[in-house]
């Protein structure tokens, strides 16, 4: 068996994926508030700072969706 440890929460689990299966809604919907967010902003570039206060995700998990791969909106994400 393989645990991988949450990066949302710290809890172990078992499954693959970056969080556990509780914390994995609340990914999705960060996610997708980000990609709003950034589909709604394209003539802009910020940092993980400026899109967490305007967002209200924290900030090592923006760092972490921007890290991920197949992430869209890398050019508008200052690092
Ligand atoms: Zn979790």
């Amino acid at each position: 068996m393989n645990f991988n440890k949450c990066a949302r929460c710290g809890c172990f689990y078992v499954s693959d994926g970056a969080v556990c299966p509780s914390c994995t809604p609340k990914d999705k919907c960060d996610i997708s508030k980000l990609n709003t967010f950034l589909t709604d902003n394209t003539d802009q570039v910020l940092t993980v700072t400026e899109l967490s206060s305007a967002t209200g995700i924290a900030k090592k998990n923006i760092s972490r969706y921007v890290a991920q791969k197949g992430f869209e909106y890398k050019k508008q994400v200052k690092l």
